[in-house]
């Protein structure tokens, strides 16, 4: 049982001092996982104490501020619209490209499936639409699909590891509104074949979602540096939105992710919009309403101060690493990697017996 500490119970202590209070904070991380030496590589993204500063100074500027509002806070707002001009050149939009600003993949993923449940619903009066996926899908999409009212099919990926393209085609019906896939997975850091996805998509006039959370800040540099990486982004003909989160490779702290869509109807019909209570219009184009802008600055910072450079050398470290790391695993022949990973995450399995024996 937790003990319960009573609202009066922290406050008969009387006042107490920063010093003190902090140390108690710190005490309390003792037993987390030691992230900073590299222990939790697919739960917190680090490029260094330098740009972790960096970050941290940004977000105490705009700890305060209120994406929630524009009006009062312009300055959030264009640093949203820089992060999203930036994002969406570097994920490969156009001038139709229209984009926004979330406190994170599942927020971008919600938004991206409240816009084809609505478009749906006014182009094609479907009562209970489907979105067709892979089974190595992130749960956002379940998640939102029961908040939304959507009814997902997970298919079974193929010997590859990768989204079965003829297994996805064959379960498209008359409720179908939606193909996912991912750049890369979450489980396998491997890419779907979004190509063929979204010309699938197209042939049967769907929409096609790219989950680009963890690869779309990092795949770019991969490419860039040379190695083998698949066509995933908007340019791709069919892709209709793609999410892609800046608290991951993109080296921001917690709370910042974009979601891009085609044209600005898919951007509309994620938005909602409201003016029947006393307060006058209330209008937001994210899930959450009071939030911090800190995240906004400090990935807005982050990327002015590591520049292409330094992300092109972010990345140059973490492939370097990982292809040390396979290299390792692959010369043991208990392990065998999962497929074969386009970016720094990958995911090996134990081939001869149990882990716990070797
Ligand atoms: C992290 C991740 C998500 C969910 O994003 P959160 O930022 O945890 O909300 C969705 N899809 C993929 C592929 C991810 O890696």
């Amino acid at each position: 049982m937790v003990k319960r500490e009573s609202f009066n119970g922290a406050m008969t202590a009387g006042r107490r001092k920063w010093d003190e209070i902090r140390a108690e904070l710190v005490e309390r991380q003792a037993s987390d996982v030691a992230w900073q030496e590299g222990r939790l590589q697919g739960l917190n993204h680090f490029a260094g104490q330098d740009v972790f500063n960096v970050a941290m100074k940004a977000y105490e500027l705009y700890a305060s501020t209120n994406p929630v509002s524009a009006r009062a806070f312009p300055s959030v707002g264009t640093l949203q619209d820089d992060l999203l001009s930036s994002s969406i050149s570097l994920l490969g939009g156009s001038e139709e490209t229209q984009g926004t600003v979330t406190s994170g993949g599942t927020e971008s993923i919600f938004l991206a499936l409240k816009s084809a449940r609505d478009i749906a619903q006014i182009t094609r009066k479907i009562s209970v639409p489907e979105i067709i996926m892979p089974s190595t899908a992130h749960p956002a999409f379940d998640k939102h699909a029961s908040y939304l009212g959507i009814r997902v099919v997970r298919v079974p990926v193929g010997p590859n590891y990768r989204a079965d393209v003829e297994q996805m085609k064959g379960q498209i019906n008359s409720q179908t509104i939606m193909l996912v896939g991912s750049a890369p997975c979450y489980p396998y850091g491997l890419f779907d074949p979004i190509e063929e996805l979204a010309s699938i998509a197209l042939e049967a006039d769907l929409l096609m979602h790219v989950d680009a959370c963890v690869g779309g800040f990092q795949a770019p540099f991969v490419r860039k540096l040379g190695y083998p990486v698949p066509d995933f982004d908007m340019s791709v003909a069919g892709v209709t939105s793609l999410s892609a989160d800046l608290h991951k490779y993109g080296f921001a702290l917690k709370g910042v992710s974009v979601v891009l869509f085609k044209d600005a109807a898919l951007k509309k019909a994620s938005t909602f919009s409201f003016d029947n209570w006393p307060r006058g219009r209330y209008q937001t184009d994210t899930f959450s309403g009071t939030r911090s802008g800190g995240p906004v600055a400090a990935a807005w910072a982050v990327m002015r101060y590591l520049g292409e450079e330094g992300y092109l050398e972010v990345s140059k470290t973490l492939m370097g690493l990982r292809d040390q790391a396979r290299e390792i695993i692959e010369d043991n022949s208990n392990f065998r990697i999962i497929g074969t990973p386009e970016l720094s995450l990958m995911a090996f399995t134990v081939e001869n017996g149990d882990l716990g024996n070797l």
